[in-house]
C-alpha cells in the first residue's frame, strides 16, 4: 500500500502540490486523473524519490520514504543507501520508454540485475528472459530499441521495472505516446499485472482502462486532489462539474 499525508510540494515559489492525502491499498489499480499542470507527474515522482517533498510523509507498506516528519514531529532524512533501498521497492514506468538504445531488449531489462543487484550476468540475462516472457515479447529479446514497435518497447520498459521486484508499479501516461492499436497491447499486458494482486498507481488518460480496472479513480486539479472514489461513483452521474469538463476535453 501507498500512503500519502500532507504531502507539499514547491518549486521555488511555485506550489505544485498542496497538501495531497492519498491511499492506494496493497494489490489493487488506483487510477490518478487530472488536467495538465494539475501535479500528476510530480506526485509519482516524489513517490519514487525522484523529487523530494518540501512536505508531509510517504509509506510504502507501512514503512517511511525518506524525508519528512517522523512520528515525534522532527525532520527526518535516510541516508543514501536507506534511500536506495527504498528505491528498489518502487518500480516506475514514463510516457517516454528511455531504454538505452546501445543494449538489446534482454540487456536493457537485465542490465540493472547486474549493477544495481550484483547478480551474474547468466542469472539476470535467465531472469530477465521470463520477464520479457511474460509481456510476450521472448522472441523479440534480441531487438534493440529501434527495431521495436513503441508498444514493444514500453512492454520491455515494464518487464525491465518488474525484473526488480518491486512491491509497487507507478506508471505515468504509459500509452499516451502510442499509436491507438498499440495501446492495447500495453493496457492488456498492464491489466495482467493488475489481476496478478500488484499494486498500481497509474495517471493516465485511458477512461476506458480506468474504469474497468481500477478500484479506486483519484482526480487531482490544481495541486489538490479534488474528487475521490470508485470509478462508478466518479464517472457516473451526476458526476462533479471538474469532472465533466475533464471528460470532455479527454473523451
Ligand atoms: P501533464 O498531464 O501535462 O503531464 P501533470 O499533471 O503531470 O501534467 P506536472 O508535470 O506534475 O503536471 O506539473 C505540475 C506543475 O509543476 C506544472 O505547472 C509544471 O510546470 C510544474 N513543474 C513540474 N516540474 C517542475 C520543475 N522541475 N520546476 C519547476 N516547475 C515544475
Ligand atoms: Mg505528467
Amino acid at each position: 500500500a501507498i500512503r500519502v499525508r500532507g504531502l507539499v510540494k514547491r518549486f521555488g515559489d511555485v506550489e505544485v502540490l498542496s497538501g495531497i492525502d492519498l491511499d492506494a491499498p496493497r494489490g489493487e489499480v488506483t487510477c490518478l486523473i487530472g488536467p495538465s499542470g494539475s501535479g500528476k507527474s510530480t506526485l509519482l515522482r516524489c513517490i519514487a524519490l525522484l523529487e523530494e517533498a518540501t512536505d508531509g510523509f510517504i509509506e510504502i507498506d507501512g514503512e517511511p520514504l525518506g524525508f519528512g516528519l517522523g512520528p515525534n514531529g522532527e525532520r527526518m532524512r535516510l541516508p543514501q543507501a536507506s534511500v536506495r533501498q527504498v528505491r528498489a521497492k518502487i518500480g516506475m514506468v514514463f510516457q517516454q520508454f528511455n531504454l538505452w538504445p546501445h543494449m538489446t531488449a534482454l540487456g536493457n531489462v537485465a542490465e540493472a540485475l547486474v549493477t544495481v543487484h550484483g547478480m551474474p550476468r547468466a542469472a539476470a540475462n535467465a531472469k530477465a528472459m521470463a520477464e520479457l516472457d511474460k509481456v510476450g515479447l521472448a522472441a523479440r529479446a534480441e531487438h534493440y530499441p529501434s527495431e521495436l514497435s513503441g508498444g514493444q518497447q514500453q512492454r520491455v520498459a515494464i518487464a525491465r521495472a518488474l525484473a526488480l521486484e518491486p512491491r509497487i508499479m507507478l506508471f505515468d501516461e504509459p500509452t499516451s505516446s502510442l499509436d491507438p492499436e498499440l495501446t492495447g497491447e500495453v493496457l492488456s499486458v498492464m491489466r495482467g499485472l493488475a489481476d496478478s494482486g500488484m499494486t498500481m498507481l497509474v495517471v493516465t488518460h485511458e477512461i476506458g482502462f480506468a474504469a474497468s480496472v481500477a478500484s479506486k479513480i483519484v482526480f487531482l486539479d490544481h495541486g489538490k486532489l479534488l474528487v475521490e472514489g470508485a470509478p462508478g461513483t466518479v464517472f457516473g452521474k451526476p458526476r462533479h462539474p471538474r469532472i465533466e469538463q475533464f471528460l470532455d476535453t479527454y473523451l
